[in-house]
């Protein structure tokens, strides 16, 4: 089944809004085995919208559109779409009854505008929107469909999840499709390629692999697509087990697992506790913990020490080190390790100092020179890195760094 994108703003050909609606419907209905043919994106223009409507209907059987359908004098998809399809207008009560309830929940009253919002087109099947005012419309063409939603994302992804994908995997799926992702961490893509590459070389046609690269993370995801699930299933989980034993360590989790949240299990199930000592990552180690609901149960908390002062005040750091030896430095960390060990009841802690950059650096230490400790009081592990000029990146990956660095702890000494 072919599909078409199109969304509509003017907002997304000026470089005002990035289209993010397209990279997420084409990566949803890619998953479930739909081919997209192309993406459109075009102006709030009657001829435009007409213009894109006839060459998709021409190559794909499913358009998908977003945009266009809020209150505003700008937002003129419902009425070219009613016109491309000769279509009349009717005022449709059980959405103008929907955004009333809505509207008397957050005590409000809804405006003209709202009101006329609910004049639909009389061919169109509405499909609800949990997320706000205007409904999403899907219309008939021969076999061909075509479906309008608003340009929100949030509310366009809730009529894709809750009213659009179970329409499509019912009436457009043939065959069966299996998927798993696996997650690494601490290499990247061409180091896990060449590791790897054995056993890809015994992939079928139609199982196959996608390498997704992040900031120091890489997921594998491997799908497949045939006529019995099971049998699929089974092929691909297989090459899933393989490629798993192959990269050992690296792996810290599948599909929705985060690395963030694969600690977090490790921390409740051993019922152990952490705390960081932070200076140029400024809290973001500990924000990625905090990222994961139910975090206070392991984190005890977070120093954020940027200045000599609050490193000798607040984590009991010498000031000799610091003079002898400078903020970024094995012996700091050290210290500050222990220091933050001592000051809470943490089992397990963490301390980072660095030069994030772009300023700072010196010949023997230059910017992206970063200096980790990882210490439970009876073992201390340090590690520096040498990353690079970007500041951004160099605490996200630091981070990141500090992430896998616990979660090998926690594996070897827990
Ligand atoms: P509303 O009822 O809010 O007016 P609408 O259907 O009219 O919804 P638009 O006016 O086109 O939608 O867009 C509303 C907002 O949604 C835009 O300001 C923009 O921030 C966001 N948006 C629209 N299209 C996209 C897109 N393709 N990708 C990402 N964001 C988008
Ligand atoms: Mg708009």
């Amino acid at each position: 089944m072919e599909v078409s994108i199109i969304t509509v703003g003017d907002e997304l050909l000026i470089g005002q809004v990035v289209d993010t609606n397209s990279a997420w419907l084409g990566s949803e209905l890619e998953e479930r085995g739909f081919r997209i043919k192309e993406i459109l994106s075009v102006s709030d223009q009657a001829p435009a919208i007409t213009e894109a409507l006839e060459r998709s209907f021409e190559h794909s059987d499913i358009l998908l559109m977003t945009g266009g359908l809020g209150p505003t004098k700008d937002d003129i998809t419902k009425k070219t779409i009613a016109d491309y399809f000769q279509d009349e207008m009717y005022f449709d009560e059980a959405t103008f009854n929907r955004i009333q309830r809505l509207f008397t929940k957050l005590g409000r009253t809804p405006l003209e505008a709202h009101r006329l919002q609910c004049y639909m087109p009389k061919k169109a099947t509405i499909l609800r929107n949990s997320m706000g005012t205007a409904p999403g419309m899907l219309f008939k063409k021969g076999d061909k469909i075509l479906i309008s939603m608003p340009g929100v994302p949030y509310e366009m992804k809730a009529i894709m999840r809750e009213e659009v994908l179970p329409l499509l995997e019912r009436d457009y799926i043939q065959g069966a499709r299996y998927k798993r992702t696996i997650r690494t961490i601490g290499n990247g893509e061409s180091q896990i390629a060449e590791k790897i590459g054995h056993i890809l070389d015994k992939f079928p046609d139609h199982i196959s692999i996608a390498y997704l690269p992040g900031m120091g993370q890489v997921r594998l995801r491997i799908s497949g697509s045939g006529e019995d699930l099971n049998v699929l299933k089974e092929e691909v989980e297989d090459f899933v087990d393989q490629i798993s034993v192959e990269l050992g360590d690296l792996v810290f989790g599948y599909d929705e697992d985060t690395i963030e949240s694969v600690i977090g299990d490790i921390l409740t199930q051993k019922k152990l506790k952490i705390a960081f000592a932070e200076s140029c990552t400024g809290g973001y180690l500990s924000h990625r913990i905090t990222s994961i609901p139910g975090s206070s149960q392991y984190l005890e908390g977070s120093f954020v020490t940027y200045s000599y002062d609050l490193k000798e005040r607040l984590l009991d750091v010498n000031h000799e080190t610091l003079i002898t030896h400078g903020a970024v430095s094995e012996e700091t960390v050290i210290e500050m390790v222990l220091g933050c060990l001592n000051k809470t009841s943490a089992n397990i802690a963490i301390s980072i100092s660095g030069i994030a950059g772009p300023g700072g650096g010196t010949p023997d230490k230059p910017v992206g020179t970063i200096w980790l400790a990882i210490s439970n009081g009876d073992i201390t592990q340090t590690k520096k890195l040498s990353l690079l000029q970007d500041r951004e990146k160099n605490i996200q990956r630091t981070a990141v760094y500090a992430l896998n660095l616990l979660r090998k702890f926690l594996k070897e000494q827990y």
